[in-house]
């Protein structure tokens, strides 16, 4: 078995790769329009309410047809999920990571593929896109190591007349809802990880993403994986969402997403329901409102383009974006005067073309929201970049900076989700982690420093689940950068971590009594005096 590594990006500055990817957008459209089926128990079913999911480079344009899960397919994946556990549970860890193994090596095989329906279904551009492909064969990769390590169980101290071990066992059935804005990495990290570790699985994805969801749900039949461990509902979250949340059966829950349907999620597992025999657990890891502080000592090139990447990159839709710059007043104009020409460079646009850094918001909901909130800026603050929708057929908005925003201003307290970046004033490194620290999400933050003295007290008082010295706060990595934010930002899982496998595993720890060994006493043997 190899050691695990990160997988690499692909180089799309080589004429061959951008090829691939133009035939593979190629493929995937001429894909558009199919209709995909929930699947339980490896049976693919249709129902009579459906949905679809759209391009939102292109108002309109349906990617495909998918199914509206009602709460009786709810209640039969629910029962074929508790009859697979029965026998699911009791695999052997090195079977279960072996498909995980697999779903890796078919990952790597379909890359280009998988790329395009990101660029298409979810309007990331193609280095994005790629980095999510990425980040999901790392999941693979390395939950698989993890339930191999977990399998080996921790060192106990010895204690004679006994054999004691501690073993991870499997909860039973989990129920996942990823978002729709990492659609392959979040979804295969939580889902694998569920079912590496023993559990059966029913995957709900989100209906802005239900394509790429689609495409796992391929990798996971082509690997092999028994039928009935992975079950996939597509649908409104509020039904099967909710329905399958407060079922008694339900032993965990897996949640990426927003605060509000987060809480609403802690809320709901918290009843305990008729008939339920445990206490559900919870893995939610919600929003974000993100920092870069700018220090007056820092290096003003690579904090102009740290934070350009971090506030833009994916149209600002990364939990870990940056939305709050924080500018030590004596840099400011320095930085300003660098910073604003590189957003105004940007181009928007279609991500089926490569030129195209900044695509369109994911749907007609999320435009409305961010210009609604620019709105509220300008009248905060003041508009220094974009502020207005961008020229096309899709859901595009112009990179956004709004400056003179002050810590009770709802731009810099509140998630936008879109690329919309508030720019707030320190009058020293003090206030600037003050500033930092004021909100109620505690995520990721990156502090740009020389001084020494400074970066330890970042280290220590920048209260942020993932924090960067001298780079850019978006782009954990898996098995590197475990990921997972504080207070409202959610249950600190630290996805991609030596710890996450614990969240889908109780421990249970056995003694076996083997009797203390009885020293035998040798008679001394007499010399014979022959
Ligand atoms: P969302 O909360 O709207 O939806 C997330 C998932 O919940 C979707 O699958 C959706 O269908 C489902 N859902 C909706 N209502 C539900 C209900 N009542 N019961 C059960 N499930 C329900 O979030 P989104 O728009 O998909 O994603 C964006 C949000 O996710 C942002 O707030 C972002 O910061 C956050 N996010 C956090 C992380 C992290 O690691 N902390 C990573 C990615 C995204």
């Amino acid at each position: 078995m190899k050691p695990f590594k990160t997988e690499k990006y692909t180089d799309f500055t080589k004429a061959v790769n951008r090829k691939k990817m133009e035939k593979a957008i190629a493929h995937v459209e001429s894909q558009f329009g199919k209709e995909y089926s929930i699947i339980i128990g490896g049976k693919r079913i249709r129902l009579d309410n459906k949905f679809h999911s759209y391009n939102p480079s292109k108002k309109g344009e349906i990617i495909g047809t998918f199914q509206k899960a009602d709460e009786q397919a709810a209640e039969q994946a629910m029962q074929v999920a508790l009859e697979t556990f029965e026998s699911w549970r009791y695999t052997p860890a090195k079977t279960r990571a072996s498909y995980l193994f697999k779903m890796a090596n078919i990952m790597r095989r379909r890359r280009f593929e998988l790329n395009a329906w990101m660029v298409l279904e979810e309007g990331k551009n193609w280095l994005e896109a790629d980095a999510d492909v990425a980040e999901a064969i790392d999941f693979c990769d390395y939950y698989a190591h993890e339930a191999l390590r977990y399998d080996k169980g921790p060192n106990l101290y010895k204690f004679p007349g006994e054999i004691n071990r501690q073993v991870y066992i499997p909860l039973g059935v989990g129920i996942v809802i990823p978002p729709w804005n990492f659609p392959l990495a979040i979804l295969a990290g939580m889902t694998t990880a569920a079912f590496v570790s023993g559990n059966t699985v029913i995957l709900k994805p989100s209906s802005d993403s239900p394509g790429i969801a689609a495409m796992f749900m391929e990798i996971v039949e082509e690997a092999k994986v028994p039928v009935g461990v992975v079950n996939f509902l597509t649908g409104p979250g509020a039904i099967a969402g909710d329905y399958l949340v407060r079922h008694p059966k339900t032993r965990f829950v897996a949640f990426t997403g927003s605060k509000p349907v987060g809480l609403r999620i802690v809320e709901q597992a918290g009843k305990t329901q008729p008939g339920q025999i445990w206490i559900k657990r919870v893995v939610a890891e919600m929003g974000g409102k993100d920092l870069i502080i700018v220090d007056s000592e820092a290096d003003i090139d690579s904090a102009v383009a740290g934070v350009r990447t971090a506030a833009f990159s994916f149209q600002g839709q990364k939990c870990s974006a940056c939305s709050r710059l924080i500018l030590d007043d004596k840099i400011y104009d320095e930085f300003m005067k660098k910073f604003i020409p590189t957003v105004e460079a940007i181009k928007v646009g279609p991500v089926s073309e490569y030129d195209n850094y900044v695509g369109p918001v994911i749907n007609e909901s999320a435009y409305d929201s961010i210009l609604e909130y620019i709105k509220i800026g300008k009248s905060e603050g003041n508009c220094v970049c974009g502020g207005e929708s961008a020229p096309g057929d899709g859901w595009f908005i112009r990179p956004t900076v709004i400056v003179d925003i002050e810590r009770q201003h709802r731009i810099f307290q509140e998630e936008i989700f879109g690329p919309v970046l508030g720019v707030t004033r320190a009058r020293n490194f003090d206030h600037a982690i003050e500033l930092a620290n004021d909100s109620e999400y505690g995520l990721t933050g990156a502090v740009y420093t020389k001084n020494k003295k400074k970066i330890e007290k970042a280290k220590r008082e920048v209260f942020v689940g993932n924090l960067y010295i001298n780079r850019k706060c978006t782009g954990a990595l898996v098995g590197i950068q475990p990921f997972g934010g504080f207070n409202m930002s959610g249950t600190d899982s630290k996805a991609g971590g030596p710890d996450y496998l614990m969240l889908f595993t109780q421990a249970k720890a056995i003694t076996e009594y083997i009797g203390r060994k009885r020293k035998i006493r040798k008679k001394p043997v007499r010399k014979s005096k022959k």
